[in-house]
């Protein structure tokens, strides 16, 4: 997160704002500069942009909550110029709760533009004042209440994996197969990018951006959906591995390079009196090179906290679990006791693999 700003916490939720956002304020203030605009209106449009991020802040909140509701957290919340980025822990399977969370962040678009618009009417704004398309502090609430009517419609379009688009999926899945909803969900979004981008060449270049990165979302999710799906039925013990290399938790590093060199194996055991204490990573060994040489010992840079999981879990979920912990790496424990590891290497041959036979 070198890249971008704290802002703040809310709700144990920390909020960035992205290092790109500065290239869209003076993007903003160049254009207005090279078109004669008054410094006075330029600044009206910069406190305007701002007031809009803060509604896509909202908007965002909107996801995070309803997340929250049903025991989802959320780790950040970024915001880039193309909009706002919640990183949910993971997505709801339900498509009841799906559904909810997708359509919390319009709904809060929607109810500003309302609040807005009640604002406007009392005030007794006149739409014939409007004589000037400029943002100045006469137009600034009505662009505003516009801006939010038009975030809330433009996410709202079925463009997977944009929140309308898991409103159809979620919608899809009442009577389909997850994966199957997916696919097509998914299709549906991967065609929308393409609209997006080629709209975009002519008219909006901030729209070829969007397409990519929604034809991009588009297939990560559906190859992480039918990834998911291959691993349904089987439990940790299936895929647990039970030849694993270990080494000495005071052996020293040059121990463990030895042996990353020797093996295919990039997770190592750590063990203690013949005891199974901890992990080290091919990661953490170049770290640890860097830092101390080959000479420090091993449970300088080893992990004595590993991840632990059950054999009879179910595979699908450990899975998840750890990619939402970013675990690589996890202990298999039966009745309280250490039998083998799990990493997200030999998860992918086994997905490989059923998949392979399911064709
Ligand atoms: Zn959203």
């Amino acid at each position: 997160m070198k890249l971008s700003l704290y802002l703040g916490t809310y709700k144990r939720v920390k909020v960035f704002i992205h290092w790109t956002f500065s290239i869209l304020l003076l993007w903003i203030v160049i254009s207005n500069l090279r078109a004669n605009t008054p410094i006075e209106d330029i600044l009206w449009t910069i406190l305007f942009v701002f007031a809009l991020f803060f509604c896509v802040i909202l908007h965002e909140f909107g996801h995070v909550l309803a997340a929250q509701k049903y025991g989802i957290n959320t780790k950040d919340i970024t915001l880039l110029p193309i909009g706002g980025l919640a990183r949910l822990e993971k997505l709801p399977e339900d498509p009841k709760q799906e559904l909810w969370v997708a359509i919390a962040g319009p709904l809060v678009n929607i109810g500003i533009f309302f609040v807005l618009s009640v604002i406007l009417t009392i005030t007794g704004y006149n739409l014939e004042n409007l004589d000037t398309l400029q943002i100045n502090g006469n137009t600034m609430l009505l662009y505003l209440a516009s801006a939010n009517l038009i975030l809330a419609l433009f996410n709202m379009l079925p463009a997977f994996p944009m929140d309308g688009g898991r409103v159809l999926r979620a919608l899809l899945a009442i009577k389909l197969p997850r994966t199957k909803a997916t696919q097509i969900a998914g299709s549906i979004g991967q065609l929308m990018a393409v609209a997006f981008v080629f709209y975009g060449l002519f008219y909006n270049p901030i729209l070829i951006l969007i397409g990519i990165f929604i034809f991009l979302g588009a297939a990560a999710e559906v190859s992480h959906t039918q990834q998911a799906s291959f691993l349904k039925n089987y439990k940790v013990k299936d895929a647990m591995m039970l030849k694993f290399q270990i080494l000495a938790f005071d052996a020293p590093l040059s121990k463990a390079t030895e042996k990353l060199l020797d093996s295919q194996a990039t997770h190592f055991v750590v063990v203690k009196d013949d005891v199974a204490v901890g992990t080290l990573s091919k990661d953490q060994i170049i770290k640890g090179l860097k830092e101390g040489g080959e000479q420090i010992k091993i449970e300088a840079v080893a992990d004595f906290n590993p991840y632990k999981i059950e054999t009879e879990e179910e595979l699908e979920q450990a899975w998840k679990n750890m990619m939402a912990k970013q675990r690589k790496v996890a202990f298999v424990i039966e009745n309280g006791h250490f039998l083998g590891i799990v990493d997200q290497e030999n998860i992918s041959e086994f997905i490989l693999i059923k998949s392979a036979l399911s064709k």
